[in-house]
């Protein structure tokens, strides 16, 4: 019997069908050790049979959170999705681990059909993915309610709104599925989903009293780049040379554009391909596959390209010219390091390409959604040009907070602390003139006003006030550079329709009090060759792996899908070809501590790649290195290896229901406290234990008071408005308790 560590529903415990668990399930299928983000928690509510709402970024993980309780399950989880393209993928995916999984669509023909039925009623039959349109051909629910559907799945659950950016009208047909079984449990997943969005799922879906669980949307592992566009096509070599081998997509503005810029790489000798609407459908899927398949290595594309494409292991996107909004720019980046893995996401940007892009997202005769476009489209310039540490001005973007520095970033990275110097008296001398000028000009007039102009422009009055040319020391680039930081930082806002300057509070206190400013310096023009490689190399963590083995194993890896006839991620991740060629495992034994070696997988290709890594290390000499995998892997598990997650969190909060006290129970199970209270909060989100254990009324009223000012993602500012006599877990369990109403986050 599955324990699903909450309050499960009795109606539902039949429904069990493997007598294992959540994680034993991870290792033994998928072939991974521990579960990401909130994968654990949203499996353990789904097998209770409750609606969720599931909101990850790209590469997350959703699909675990819906295809292991598939296997939980006794009946067919059916899982309604978009695209075809990336049905097959899953399904091929699926079955290469083992798990009886299949799709069903119109090309099959009849006799596939009818054999796929019979497998359906026999619930031979985990998993099933169809597409919307499905659901309304005739007679097609009936034939579910003779299988036993134990769980719906919504891929792709923004497609519902009109709210959201990719509206599918066929996805309406889903509001059908609760009617038709209510007692179903609904999963629903999307990557992009505002307020307004998240709010229409539900209610379209009529989920009941969902459990909404949102992930942050920070994709750590993409290192973001933006630089100026001169001379890119340089650059793109540059970044090219350092990205050897390595698999990514290359955005253009136009069609002519992608064709020019494949030809030039090709001049090159680089093996390029470009992909756009103007192609005929038959090139343009060949040419998806062969990138998929990874038999051509870079994709020069239109935004055309992308949808469709679930493909783990792209490790860069270079835009040569902005996106129109910061929505795609996310949306577009995040294609790269689906896997996880170390990815880079370079922009180009000019002046030129913005003012392009103004008349592209010009809607004649709807000075609205005009208004809209070129709102959006300025806040893209403003990130470009801005100073603010690039992941913490998205996250913003979509109402996250974020303390910058990511560390991973240019300007984190690039500007470093020796370009930034104490610029409070420029700053001064800036504000100063902003507030001369009574705070109703715009930078442009500041900056001639402080480089005291000759220009007729400025007016009379102004040149007899004492800050009238008091900059003239500064070019007028650098004050615009100074102007942005001090904007960026919040010490200046720009107001209405002519960018206004007006002085915030913050500035005022660098004004009238001691306020001190930093400044980043000025970029020097021309960047060196070698540093800008510096710059390009691949970036982030991936350990020590053998490079040379690594390129043996991709190519084996090769081999075999062009056997099968996969693309090569289905056969395995990078990820899972960086550990063989990190840890040399070389008994087969070893293989269950490698990511992405289940049970079905090491039968399958465990021998293969063995006597890859057997013979590599005999060759030159190297001895496994499995013991550091295992021991990393047993310090990231909890001390007891028998027990999973939820196990282990159910045993604290018998104890503390029996009275225990935390510091006691923490000793007994050998834990610290503060895991043993993470324990506890669970149950308070799921409802199980009373959020009045943990605080007082009192306290309970002022911290909810104080989340709603603030917002419940930064714990520090709640604790910092809240004082110290609240702690950490008091405003935590206030936070669960709260997330148990969904109305909270639909709000949000
Ligand atoms: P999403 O649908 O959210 O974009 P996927 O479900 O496709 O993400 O997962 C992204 C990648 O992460 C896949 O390669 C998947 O196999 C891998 N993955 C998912 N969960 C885990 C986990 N717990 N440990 C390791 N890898 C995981
Ligand atoms: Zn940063």
């Amino acid at each position: 019997m599955q324990e699903c560590g909450i309050t499960c529903n009795i109606a539902l415990k039949n429904r069990y069908f493997v007598p294992m668990n959540a994680i034993t399930i991870l290792n033994k299928y998928f072939g991974f050790e521990n579960f990401r983000l909130d994968q654990q928690e949203i499996i353990d509510e789904v097998i209770s049979g409750r609606d969720c709402l599931v909101l990850m970024p790209t590469g997350g993980g959703k699909s675990v959170c819906y295809q292991i309780p598939a296997l939980i399950f006794k009946g067919t989880t059916i899982i309604i999705s978009p695209l075809i393209a990336l049905m097959k993928d899953q399904v091929d995916a699926l079955r290469q681990n083992g798990i009886n999984a299949a799709f069903l669509n119109s090309s099959m023909d009849i006799n596939s059909q009818n054999q796929l039925l019979v497998d359906l009623k026999n619930g031979v039959i985990k998993l099933l993915y169809i597409a919307p349109e499905r659901l309304a051909v005739n007679g097609f629910i009936d034939l579910l309610k003779t299988i036993n559907v134990t769980l719906f799945a919504i891929d792709e659950a923004h497609c519902i709104s009109h709210w959201g950016h990719d509206f599918r009208p066929d996805y309406l047909l889903l509001s059908r599925l609760k009617n038709n079984f209510p007692n179903v449990p609904v999963i629903a997943l999307t990557a992009t989903a505002d307020n307004v969005t998240r709010k229409d799922i539900v209610q379209k879906l009529n989920l009941s009293a969902p459990k909404v669980f949102i992930s942050s949307f920070n994709r750590s592992n993409i290192r973001y780049l933006i630089e100026g566009k001169e001379d890119h096509f340089n650059r793109i070599l540059d970044f090219l040379s350092a990205h050897k081998d390595e698999s990514g997509i290359i955005y253009c503005l136009s069609r002519s554009n992608t064709e020019e810029l494949t030809s030039k790489l090709k001049d090159k000798g680089i093996n390029a391909l470009s992909y756009h609407a103007g192609l005929d459908s038959k090139t343009r899927s060949l040419r998806q596959e062969q990138f998929k398949k990874d038999e051509v290595q870079i994709m020069v594309a239109t935004i055309a390209f992308g949808m469709g494409i679930d493909k783990p292991n792209v490790r860069f996107v270079i835009h040569t010219c902005i996106p129109k909004n910061i929505e795609s720019y996310y949306q577009e980046t995040g294609r790269a390091g689906r896997d996880g893995l170390p990815s880079q996401a370079l922009l180009f940007y000019s002046v030129a390409d913005l003012i392009k892009l103004k008349s592209f997202v010009s809607v004649e005769g709807n000075v609205e959604q005009t208004k809209i476009g070129i709102s959006k489209l300025n806040k893209m310039a403003d990130f470009c040009s801005s100073y603010l540490c690039r992941r913490k001005y998205l996250l913003n973007y979509f109402d996250e907070l974020y303390n910058a520095p990511c560390g991973n970033c240019d300007i984190c990275l690039g500007k470093k602390v020796e370009n930034r110097f104490d610029g409070t008296i420029i700053a001064q001398m800036a504000l100063s003139a902003v507030m001369r000028l009574q705070q109703k000009y715009g930078v442009g007039y500041v900056i001639n006003f402080l480089k005291g102009s000759e220009s007729q422009k400025i007016y009379e009055h102004h040149r007899l006030l004492p800050t009238f040319g008091k900059g003239r020391e500064h070019s007028a680039d650098e004050w615009r550079l100074y102007f942005r930081q001090m904007m960026d930082n919040g010490y200046l806002q720009q107001h209405g329709e002519y960018s206004i300057l007006k002085i915030t509070e913050k500035g005022k206190d660098v004004l009238y009090n001691n306020g001190i400013v930093m400044f980043v310096e000025a970029e020097k023009k021309k960047v060196a060759k070698t540093e800008r490689r510096k710059k390009y190399a691949p970036s982030g963590e991936r350990g020590n792996y053998i490079q040379e083995l690594f390129d043996e194993l991709k190519k084996l890896r090769l081999t075999i899908a062009q056997q099968e006839n996969v693309p090569p991620y289905i056969i395995f991740n990078d990820n899972t070809l960086i550990e063989l060629s990190t840890y040399l495992p070389l008994k087969i034994e070893d293989l269950t501590h490698i990511s992405g070696f289940g049970s079905v997988k090491i039968a399958k290709y465990g021998k293969e790649f063995l006597s890859n890594v057997n013979e590599f290390c005999s060759k030159n000499n190297n001895t496994t290195r499995m013991g550091e995998k295992v021991s990393l892997n047993s310090s990231v598990k909890s001390i007891d290896k028998s027990i999973s997650t939820s196990d282990t969190k159910m045993k604290s909060f018998e104890l503390f229901s029996e009275g225990v006290p935390i510091h006691e129970i923490a000793k007994q199970r050998r834990l610290t406290e503060g895991t043993v209270t993470d324990h506890l909060l669970h149950f308070i989100m799921t409802g199980k234990l009373n959020v009045l254990k943990f605080v007082s009324r009192e306290k309970l009223d002022v911290i909810t008071k104080s989340i709603g000012e603030h917002g419940d993602q930064n714990l520090s500012t709640l604790k910092e408005s809240l004082g110290s006599i609240y702690s950490y877990s008091e405003i935590k369990a206030v936070i669960n308790y709260l997330k148990r109403n969904a109305d909270y986050f639909i709000k949000g």
